[in-house]
């Protein structure tokens, strides 16, 4: 598994979009500084740790990439499928807008999302040179946020889902994610019966793969390259923040991607 350290902080990359000067990383929750039960590297304020704790394990991730925290563009997540663009990194006279994709054509912005369980998806078109990120829990996979965010890089600046490298990190994965029939059915209700292969038996219930839903939406949009990093945060919670694994109580660990330069 591809995996950088430094000072501390560990980050999970893809190969391909690293060969192609993406910077991106999906960090671990190991090398901040907040105290249990968001030890140590947690990003975000809503889990009730302290901001100035927030505050310096954001600075810590941004600088182990070598990007300087003022060019970070974040929304606040909310489970839809709206896409926002980020023509340049967020003020802070500029309130996060509600969105769970942002994507850009500015290599001097960072995207900046915080996760524990739900699934990051980078998209980049090489030859536009623009990218997506995407923070996709079952809602989000449910109401069709990887088309969403194909459909607005290509609206947005051109780009072809032909040349585009879609990357599926770290989430919980099938082995862990037992859902209810509610979430089985708002499935079929927007994918019909193909949607009863993103589900298999966990136990006596069912168990969601958020990996194969998102990556047949990507493939339906046309992408032309599809990677799925296999890792299950809710296997190691050494390792990840784990929402499922740890019932709720746990931090948010920092997904960051910025274009090549
Ligand atoms: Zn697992």
């Amino acid at each position: 598994m591809p995996f950088r350290s430094d000072n501390g902080l560990t980050w999970w990359y893809d190969e391909a979009l690293d060969a192609l000067g993406v910077l991106h990383g999906v960090f671990t929750r190991q090398g901040g500084v907040s105290p249990a039960p968001w030890a140590s590297l947690n990003t975000s304020i809503t889990t009730g740790d302290a901001p100035e704790n927030v505050r310096e394990n954001l600075e810590r991730a941004f600088r182990a990439l070598g990007r300087d925290f003022a060019t970070r563009y974040d929304t606040w997540l909310v489970h839809g499928t709206r896409v926002v663009l980020a023509p340049a990194p967020r003020t802070h006279r500029m309130p996060p807008l509600q969105a769970d994709a942002i994507i850009t054509h500015n290599p001097r912005v960072t995207l900046l999302m915080r996760f524990a369980d739900c699934l990051p998806i980078l998209v980049y078109e090489p030859k536009r040179r623009v990218l997506g990120l995407a923070h996709a829990g079952w809602r989000s996979t449910a109401q069709g946020i990887a088309l969403r965010l194909v459909e607005a890089l290509a609206q947005a600046y051109n780009a072809r889902p032909r040349r585009m490298v879609a990357v599926l990190g770290p989430a919980i994965g099938p082995d862990h994610y037992e859902v209810g029939p509610e979430v089985e059915a708002a499935f079929q209700h927007h994918f019909g019966e193909t949607a009863k292969t993103w589900f298999r038996p966990l136990g006596q219930r069912q168990a969601l793969d958020l990996w194969a839903a998102n990556a047949w939406q990507l493939h339906r949009a046309g992408v032309g390259q599809v990677r799925i990093s296999g890792i299950c945060t809710a296997c190691d919670t050494t390792r990840w923040f784990s929402h499922r694994a740890e019932q709720g109580r746990t931090g948010r660990f920092p997904a960051l991607a910025a274009l090549p330069e």
